[in-house]
């Protein structure tokens, strides 16, 4: 087959038989929000590219090298977003929800775009899930955040997963420590790449991020921030420690972690595991209380995390954490002749209409490959109405597990005798699965 032509390279199609994996995955981000009192925020895909540049970072690797920028027909500059959280403290500030009072909790489950070398974990559409906190300067609120993450990791049943934590300061000690840090890099100067010498003037700590293995041996003999760091911003770290320790869960503090983009401030952390290869870091958060009036609104102290939904689903498959698959077919109904073929219809509408899975032939397949189909699709019951069935108004239920069968009206009576069956055949994991739908 040629076609004329394929998916994008770095872009992943999820197909029908798959995509249940997500919507498990989203249902339990979804629960989880609720539970900590997030609501949802949608925002367009695209937007002004100096939303990213500002917010972002201007000499982050995402704005540097990774963002699908490009010229409208109207000469805008607009962006894909490489991430979720730009988009929505602009939408929060561009319809006043502060009004509403804080704090604001959001959350988003959203595509993402970044033109990276594609790899293992690594897309240039991938998806996020990300939780948003507007308004709250309390440690609190940062200990509430990752307590979230991990509340998604635990219900999803992951093990081996590492949360790694630290402190990189805020506006008032973070010169101090850039100041350190460029007297570090400078003695390092001729080793750095291109774009780390870019940066040695204007961020310094972004360098301690750079994937290249020369830097990245440098950054590690690099002063540690959290020498750095101001009584205040020490207090907040104890503080955030101080609760995860009470809420039950293990950190290491990690003082080389800085995160890949310019906004955050004080407490930054990663949930990282070693069972899905170089892209370990599923989860990614921190504080960014500079963020808002960068973005022109009031001071506003703000957190959030962004979750890789791609490399999340790797790790459930490496640690072969089994996941639901969705409801079979209830009832397959055949029909033989035009009359009945109608009667089947109008059978498996009703079925449908009490929200319970049903299905007929709409291929044109003979009544032995209809069965075959039927068994196939895992149907629980079957039923076959043909002329016989008809004058009757009666025909066979058949329990397709053990093959018993049970003679059933063809009129509105046949519904409460098909659920009588249903009820019976119930076995625990589809009582669960219902459990879990509600
Ligand atoms: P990395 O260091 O792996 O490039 P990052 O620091 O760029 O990650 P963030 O911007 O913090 O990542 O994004 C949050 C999460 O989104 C990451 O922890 C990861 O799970 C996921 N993620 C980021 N970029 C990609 C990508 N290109 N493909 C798939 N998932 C990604
Ligand atoms: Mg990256």
């Amino acid at each position: 087959m040629k076609l004329i032509t394929n998916g994008i390279k770095g872009t992943e199609d999820v197909l029908p038989g798959e995509s249940y994996k997500w919507q498990f995955v989203e249902d339990i981000m979804r629960k989880q929000a609720q539970c900590y009192g997030f609501k949802e925020i949608r925002t367009p895909v695209f937007e002004h590219t100096e939303l990213f540049n500002r917010s972002v970072g201007d000499t982050t690797d995402v704005v540097q090298k990774e963002m699908y920028t490009f010229t409208t027909k109207g000469g805008e500059s607009v962006t894909l977003r490489p991430e979720g959280t730009a988009g929505a403290a602009r939408a929060m500030l561009e319809h006043g929800v502060y009004n509403d009072g804080y704090p604001i909790k959001a959350y988003y489950l959203t595509s993402c775009y970044r033109y990276e070398k594609p790899q293992k974990g690594r897309q240039r559409e991938f998806h996020q899930f990300g939780m948003e906190v507007y308004g709250a300067p309390s440690f609190f609120a940062d200990a509430e955040v990752i307590c979230a993450a991990r509340s998604i990791f635990d219900r999803l049943g992951v093990k081996n997963l590492r949360l790694e934590l630290n402190s990189i300061g805020c506006e008032k000690c973070r010169p101090n420590y850039h100041k350190a840090l460029r007297e570090y890099f400078e003695s390092k100067k001729d080793q750095l790449c291109e774009t780390c010498l870019s940066r040695l003037d204007r961020n310094p700590m972004r360098i301690l991020d750079c994937k290249s293995p020369i830097c990245s041996e440098i950054a590690a003999g690099a002063p540690t921030v959290l020498d750095y760091i101001c009584d205040d911003c020490k207090e907040h770290f104890e503080g955030v420690k101080d609760c995860l320790k009470t809420a039950g869960l293990e950190f290491e503090v990690n003082p080389q972690i800085v995160r890949g983009l310019d906004y955050y401030t004080r407490t930054v952390f990663e949930f990282v595991s070693d069972d899905i290869g170089a892209q370990g870091t599923v989860c990614g958060g921190g504080r960014y209380d500079g963020l808002i009036e960068e973005l022109g609104g009031q001071h506003t102290p703000s957190l959030g995390f962004g979750m890789g939904i791609e490399r999340l689903l790797l790790l459930l498959e490496s640690q072969k954490i089994e996941i639901p698959e969705p409801p079979v077919c209830d009832l397959y109904v055949v029909g033989i002749g035009d009359k009945a073929k109608l009667k089947a219809f109008d059978i498996i509408e009703g079925v449908r209409a009490a929200s319970l899975t049903a299905e007929g032939d709409i291929v044109g397949r003979s009544i032995k490959a209809q069965m075959k189909y039927a068994d196939k699709i895992k149907a629980r019951f079957s039923m076959v109405i043909g002329d016989t069935e008809l004058e009757n108004n009666s025909a066979k239920l058949r329990r397709m597990d053990d093959g018993t069968e049970k003679i059933v009206p063809l009129d509105e009576n046949f519904f409460s005798e098909f659920f009588g069956a249903y009820v019976e055949c119930n076995n625990s994991k589809l009582l669960e699965q219902l459990e879990f739908m509600k």
